[in-house]
Parts: C-alpha cells; structure tokens; sequence
C-alpha cells in the first residue's frame, strides 16, 4: 500500500481539497451496498461522527472484501471527494484498502441498540459504541475544562495522597491498605490487630477526600484545587453512587460563604459552558439518542442565577408542600438531613433552577465546618441540581482552634493522627472555604446519562470491579 501519513477523520471531514489523496484508520461500523459498490462508515474515535467509504466492487480482491465486517480494523487509501448522501460534505473514494485486524460474528457490538446493562457486561468494548464514545470524549474536555478554570483564576493544581493514614471523615466507609497476611495476623492481649509490621507501621487506607490536605495547601499557597479518585466504601448501590469516583476539590484562603457560592456557581456555569462549545457533536448525538431535552437543560443552568437557600426556609417550603398534599416517602423536619426526593423537589418542581443550600444543622455536617453564631447550624453548603440531587458540597472552614477543638471533643473524632491538620489553626490560622465536586456526578448532568456506572470507564461498586 502506498505510504499516505494519517488523517484524523475528525480533521479529515473539515476538508475541502478534494481530489487529494488521503489516508483513513479506523474500525468499520456498518457496510451496505449492492454488488457494484459498497459503502463502508468508518469510526477512528477522533469525533462520533463516520467517514464513508466508497467502494467500487470490482477494483478490489473479493477475498480482501469479506473481510470489511462490523468491528473490524482498516486502513484506506484514496481520493477525498464532495460527498452528495452520507451527511458530511466529504467521503473517501477507496484506492487502496488494507484490513488491519479482522472481526468475526461472535463480536458482540454487531448491531445498535443494546441496553446499558448489557453494554456493563462489555465494559471492555463498549467504547467503540457512539454512547460511549461521545461519554468518554465529554469526560476529557470536562476534565479539560476543570484545569481551564481554575489555572485561569490563578488556583494551584495540588496532589493530595491517595493513601492516607487519617480516617477522620470517612470513618467506616475506607479502604483499608494493607501488605500484611491476612491469614496470620498479630494481634495483641485484647484481640487488637498490631500494625507495627505493616507497610507503613500503622493502618492505612484509600483517601474518601483531598480536602484535609488541600487545606494545608491553601494556607500556604492561597488558592489550589486537587482532582484526583476517591474511594468510598459506602454501601449504597444507587444511580449516583461509585465506590472509586473523581473529587475536584478547590481551596480558597480569606473566603467567605457569599465567595464561595459564587465560586461554586461560576465553576459549574463555567464546566456546562466548556461543554456547549467543545462538545457540540457529541452533545448533539446524546440529545438525540439518550435525552431529548439535555440541551435545553445545559443552555438553562448557564442562564441560570442558582437560587440560595438557607435550610431553614427549604425545610418550610417542603413542610407547605406536604401541608397541600405533595407525598414523600421520607419525613421533613427541621434537623433531617434531605433525600434526594426533597432536593429534587426544590429544584426540578419548586424553583425549577440549580439551589445552593446553606446553613445546615451542624447535627448533619462535618466536624470542620464554620459555625454560625446561632450555635444550632453551620456554613455548609450543598449545589443541587436538576436530575441529579446533590452535585457539590462545601463549606466555610472553621479556623478557630479552640471550637474546632471542642467540636472534635464532642464529636469523638480520632484525631491523634491528625495533629497535622490542627497545626493550621495554630500556625496562623485564615479564613477558608473549599467544596468537593463528584465528576462524574457533573458528567451524569453534562451527559443526560443515568447511572454514574456509564459516565465512568470502568466502574467499581459493591460486588462488581469486573475489567
Ligand atoms: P451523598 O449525600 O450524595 O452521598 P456526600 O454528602 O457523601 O454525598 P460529600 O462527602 O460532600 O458527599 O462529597 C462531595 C461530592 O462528592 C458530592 O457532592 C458528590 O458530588 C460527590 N460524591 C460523594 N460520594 C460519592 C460517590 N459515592 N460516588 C460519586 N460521587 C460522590
Ligand atoms: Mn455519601
């Protein structure tokens, strides 16, 4: 075959020399035809969109032809022409054609239209599939648009551990890591596992949250962010929940509740944005394929000004609703922490715009979160999001040593590997605020997709880290 250097198919549809002569690599998607000429669509992955491949029968050995089969992988060579029917205004006019790797019938991506659940089972190939395609070229530029963000508003990209030896939060739902043996542990007079001869000399485990250490940053370099995966050992098999997730978790010194919000605010408008420009193809195919109205929704959150409510007056508006009739199946009261029905039902059915929750019960919310004068709540705040429920959470840090302090006292949080995380009240202690966004919780929203195991490549949840 003649040596013609590739052209991306994403580059290759923009052109307009035609008569050039071209090179193509890709996997076939469908073949049609009759028996004088053939129309092979070709997908290399740079954008959803195929090339055809024209395919005069006769110029080509029959044996080679058999071998053009859905899944398979070619090269080609040939004349880049106007196209009149395959819906792009260039196609290729097959020269040469080399099949790179065959694909018998037992390829399980043979036709359209499989269910999610099934394409789960085929975590390994369904990447090929236009979804899942679109999803994963949406996840880089949201991942893009994160780095964007942030490193434009001056915040320094900052690695937390993965492995940590502070549970403070996640008590119960770690990871533990270990390289002891697990069918001869030590243990000492009280039947206490001894972790003196483990990796590290003491337990370990996944990180649930970069936070700690992003606040150690943030009082030092002023504004930084990490992204990097959790881990959760919770057991709740739900559409919104993975046991390995992305956390993009900004830390800002000197600000305040009303920055923070505004900062939530901005990041998100900012990461939907991205998406509108960089993702129209994509977008355009999930809006047609997956959800008719995610366009509209992504348009409407940008327009949007996101209502902000203390959780007093979002209990009262759940309580009138219930008054007039509205059934949930979980009680409201003032102290409950809200279930995503109630969330939803503030911003899908009242507001019907994205709702930043303010002022929690201290009850329900982290030890490390600013407390307000009423000493009944505190500066936390959650984004809600249409579809989704809960996106963000953040939260004005307490910097005083001494209620900090107490707070862990009553609280009961072992804290005596933690002593670290106290140095930053006691060394010059700033104001800060931070929030955690689940990525793929934005990307369920950017994607109109469903469940978070199909906005993930390869989803780990309770009983399954198959691939
Ligand atoms: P939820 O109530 O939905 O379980 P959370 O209160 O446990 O969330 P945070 O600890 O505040 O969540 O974590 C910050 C963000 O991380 C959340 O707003 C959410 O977007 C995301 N998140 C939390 N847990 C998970 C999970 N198991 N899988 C995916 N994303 C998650
Ligand atoms: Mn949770």
């Amino acid at each position: 075959m003649e040596n013609i250097s590739r052209t991306k198919i994403v580059d290759l549809l923009k052109r307009t020399d035609f008569g050039a002569m071209v090179n193509v690599k890709g996997w076939v998607r469908t073949r049609r035809g009759s028996k004088q000429v053939n129309f092979v669509a070709l997908n290399d992955g740079s954008t959803i969109n195929n090339v055809q491949i024209v395919v005069d029968v006769a110029n080509f050995d029959e044996e080679m032809l058999k071998l053009i089969t859905t899944g398979a992988c070619l090269s080609v060579n040939g004349e880049l022409v106007e196209s009149v029917g395959s819906g792009q205004a260039a196609e290729i006019q097959a020269r040469e054609i080399e099949v790179l790797g065959t694909c018998d019938n037992t390829y399980p991506l043979q036709k359209k239209g499989h269910s999610m659940e099934f394409l789960r089972e085929i975590a390994h190939l369904r990447p090929r599939t236009n979804t899942f395609g679109a999803v994963y070229r949406i996840r880089h530029n949201m991942a893009m648009a994160i780095h964007n963000f942030f490193h434009q508003k001056g915040f320094f990209y900052f690695n937390a551990p993965i492995i940590t030896a502070s549970d403070c939060e996640g008590a119960g739902q770690m990871f533990q890591v270990t390289t002891m043996n697990l069918y001869d542990l030590k243990k000492d007079e009280n039947g206490s596992i001894i972790y003196d001869d483990d990796f590290f000399g003491k337990q370990a485990s996944l990180t649930v949250s970069g936070q700690l250490e992003g606040e150690l940053a943030a009082t030092a370099l002023g504004a930084i962010y990490t992204f990097g995966p959790t881990f959760r050992a919770e057991n709740s098999n739900t559409p919104r929940h993975l046991a390995e997730f992305w956390m993009v978790e900004p830390e800002v010194a000197f600000a305040d509740l009303a920055e923070l919000m505004n900062l939530e605010e901005e990041f998100i408008k900012f990461c939907v944005n991205w998406a509108l420009e960089h993702c129209k193809d994509d977008l355009e195919f999930l809006n047609k394929m997956v959800d008719k109205g995610l366009i509209e929704r992504l348009q409407s959150v940008v327009k949007a000004d996101f209502v902000r409510l203390p959780y007093t007056e979002g209990i009262k508006i759940l309580e009138e609703a219930i008054a007039k009739g509205r059934k949930f199946e979980f009680p409201v009261y003032w102290g409950c922490d809200l279930a995503s029905e109630h969330e939803r039902f503030l911003v899908e059915e009242h507001f019907q715009k994205p709702v930043i929750m303010t002022d929690y019960p201290k009850e329900i919310k982290a030890f490390y979160m600013k407390q307000n004068e009423d000493g009944k709540t505190v500066q936390g705040t959650d984004v809600l999001f249409p579809q989704i429920g809960e996106i963000i959470g953040g939260s004005v840090r307490e910097e005083s040593y001494d209620k900090l302090m107490t707070r862990i006292k009553e609280l009961d949080i072992p804290m005596k590997d933690m002593w670290w995380y106290l140095d930053t009240r006691k060394y010059g202690t700033c104001p800060h605020a931070g929030f955690g966004l689940g990525f793929e919780r934005l990307l369920l929203f950017v994607t109109g997709m469903t469940n978070i195991r199909d906005v993930i490549p390869f989803p780990r949840t309770p009983r399954n880290a198959e691939f």
